[in-house]
């Protein structure tokens, strides 16, 4: 296959082929979009953050025997990665209540949940991703028994350790959104991003619900000083590697 070919281009980045044909280059743009795209808009300088908040990420994992795609970032905004076949399945875990939870259930913004949730949506704009229940993504094939059980224990895992890493920077880890692939030989593999894109972050030093907000929220929400909470999160979270 020869390089430098686009293959993919989605909301947030674009994927290129490499002269390795297990290997891709992704390009994290500034491009924001919220509301299943229904609202876009630009955070200057949130390709280069999200790329390097999310390479500092992978890594961490990979140190605590997670495999992830994440290979190395030839530049600030370009990571190349392992070529994965990508799950149809959002999966989001949750610690405080926000969100999607809010609106589904009576519970309030911030409640700290008994037990962290571990949920799984379907990867479909044209349904704009629903909640599925796990009969209803074996149902559809979208990932076998044994990958759910697996999905669920690394979903945990993952959890555990970004919590800890964002607690170390006084940021409070509401939820995220994680995907994964399979490699060639059915290795499940975490793939796609963990940055404020894909992240709830509260700043623990803030107590105004607005002003705590350091993610993705803020463009949704028109908070303003966007670019700001997310370079506020990769100095923090580099000063803690420091
Ligand atoms: N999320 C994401 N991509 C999506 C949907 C959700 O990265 O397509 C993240 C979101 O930023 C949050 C978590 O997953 O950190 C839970 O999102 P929720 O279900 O509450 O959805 P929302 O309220 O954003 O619609």
């Amino acid at each position: 296959m020869s390089s430098n070919q686009k293959i993919y281009e989605g909301k947030a980045k674009i994927l290129y082929t490499t002269d390795n044909p297990e290997i891709l280059l992704t390009y994290f743009k500034d491009d924001a979009t919220a509301f299943n795209a229904q609202k876009k808009g630009i955070i200057t300088g949130k390709g280069k953050i999200n790329c390097t908040i999310s390479s500092h990420i992978f890594k961490l994992l990979e140190a605590n025997d997670i495999s992830t795609h994440f290979i190395d970032c030839p530049a600030s905004d370009k990571m190349r990665v392992r070529r994965v076949k990508i799950l149809p399945i959002e999966v989001i875990v949750r610690n405080i209540a926000a969100g999607s939870l809010c609106r589904q259930t009576l519970l309030k913004e911030g409640t700290i949940l008994k037990f962290p949730l571990v949920e799984y949506c379907y990867k479909n704009d044209s349904l704009q991703d629903p909640l599925l229940t796990s009969d209803r993504l074996l149902l559809l094939e979208l990932a076998t028994r044994e990958q759910l059980e697996q999905i669920q224990t690394l979903a945990l895992k993952i959890n555990d350790i970004l919590r800890n890493l964002f607690n170390q920077c006084q940021i409070t880890l509401v939820d995220f959104k994680i995907e994964f692939g399979l490699d060639n030989h059915e290795n499940l593999i975490l793939a796609d991003e963990i940055s404020p894109d894909s992240c709830r972050l509260w700043d623990q030093s803030q107590t105004d619900p607005n002003q705590r907000v350091m993610d993705k929220d803020r463009f949704r929400k028109d908070l303003g000083k966007v670019e700001t909470a997310y370079q506020q999160v990769l100095e923090r979270i580099l000063a803690d590697q420091g």
